[in-house]
C-alpha cells in the first residue's frame, strides 16, 4: 500500500484521541492521515454520517463504536461521547474519532477537543473535507467565482442547542453573498422565506445535493422562491446541502464536459 512509502507518517501513541475528518462519504475522498489512523487505531468511535466504506477501512480487529448523532433520533448525548473518549484514552487504546465532513465545521470538534483539554488527555485535530464545499465542487458549483462572489458564507440550517437564537437571514441576504446551507432540510421554506423577505431575490439560482459521492446522491437545480417546494417536489432528504446565490448556475455551463463523479 502507498502508505508504506508515504513520509513523516506520525506515530499514534496509546492513550491518544484523533479527532478526524471523513469527508463527505466515498473513501476516496479520506485525507492520507485518516486513512493511516485507521491502520492503527484500536478503536473507532464513529458518527452516523460516517459512510460504511470507510469504516470497512479500520483495522482487523478494531472496535467500531457508533456515537451516532442524527436529527429527530434517539443519540448518545454530547457529555456521554466525551466520556467514552476521555474512557477509552485512559485505559490505553489508540482512538479514532470519526466525523463527517471536517470535525470542526458544524461537528462539534472543539467541543470534544475541549472535554479532552479538561481531561488532560492528549489529541490530534485531522482535518477532513467538508460536505458543503465538497458537495459543490463535485457537482460543478465553485465556492467562488471571480464574477460572482469574493466571500461565501457556511450555515446550518437548524442549531443542536435548543435556546439558541436562530440565524439572522436577513442579515445573511443583505450580504449578498453565496450560502452553503448544512442540515437544511427541517427549516428550508422558513429559512427561504427569511431570505426573500430580507432581500435575496426569488429568482436567485439554488441548488439542492443529496447525500453527495453516496448511491443516493442526486442534485436539484432550483431558485430560491421555488426551493422548498422542489424540495418536497423531488423527495431530497438528509443528508443535504443546499446551495444559494449566483454559482449555483455556474454548473450547467460545465454538463457537456464534467465527468460524473461516481
Ligand atoms: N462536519 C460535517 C457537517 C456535519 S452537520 C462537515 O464538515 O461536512 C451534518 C450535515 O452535513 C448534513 O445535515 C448535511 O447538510 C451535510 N452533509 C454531510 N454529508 C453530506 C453528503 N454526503 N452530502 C450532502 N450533505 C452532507
Amino acid at each position: 500500500m502507498i502508505l508504506d512509502d508515504f513520509p513523516d507518517l506520525p506515530d499514534f501513541p496509546p492513550g491518544e484521541v484523533w479527532l478526524t475528518g471523513a469527508g463527505p462519504g466515498d473513501p476516496r475522498l479520506l485525507t492520507v492521515l485518516a486513512v493511516h489512523a485507521l491502520s492503527i487505531a484500536d478503536d473507532v468511535v464513529h458518527d452516523a454520517l460516517v459512510d460504511e466504506r470507510v469504516l470497512t477501512l479500520a483495522r482487523k480487529g478494531a472496535e467500531l463504536i457508533s456515537a451516532g448523532k442524527r436529527g429527530g433520533r434517539p443519540s448518545p448525548q454530547q457529555r456521554d461521547i466525551n466520556e467514552v473518549l476521555i474512557e477509552r484514552a485512559r485505559m490505553g487504546r489508540r482512538v479514532l474519532r470519526l466525523k463527517g465532513g471536517d470535525p470542526f465545521v458544524f461537528g462539534r470538534g472543539w467541543d470534544e477537543a475541549s472535554a479532552l483539554t479538561a481531561a488532560g488527555v492528549r489529541f490530534r485535530i485531522i482535518p477532513g473535507l467538508t460536505s458543503g464545499l465538497a458537495a459543490a465542487a463535485l457537482v460543478g458549483i465553485p465556492a467562488t467565482s471571480r464574477d460572482t462572489n469574493h466571500a461565501v458564507v457556511l450555515a446550518a440550517g437548524h442549531r443542536a442547542e435548543e435556546g439558541k437564537s436562530a440565524a439572522d437571514w436577513a442579515a445573511l441576504a443583505k450580504l449578498g453573498q453565496p450560502i452553503l446551507l448544512y442540515m437544511p432540510m427541517t427549516q428550508l421554506p422558513e429559512i427561504a422565506a427569511a431570505l426573500e423577505a430580507g432581500g435575496l431575490p426569488g429568482d436567485t439560482p439554488a441548488a439542492l445535493i443529496q447525500a453527495a459521492t453516496t448511491g443516493e446522491e442526486r442534485v436539484v437545480e432550483s431558485r430560491l422562491a421555488s426551493l422548498a417546494d422542489d424540495a418536497v417536489a423531488h423527495g431530497v432528504g438528509s443528508p443535504a446541502i443546499v446551495v444559494i446565490g449566483a454559482i449555483a448556475a455556474l454548473r450547467r455551463p460545465l454538463l457537456s464536459g464534467l465527468v460524473p463523479w461516481r
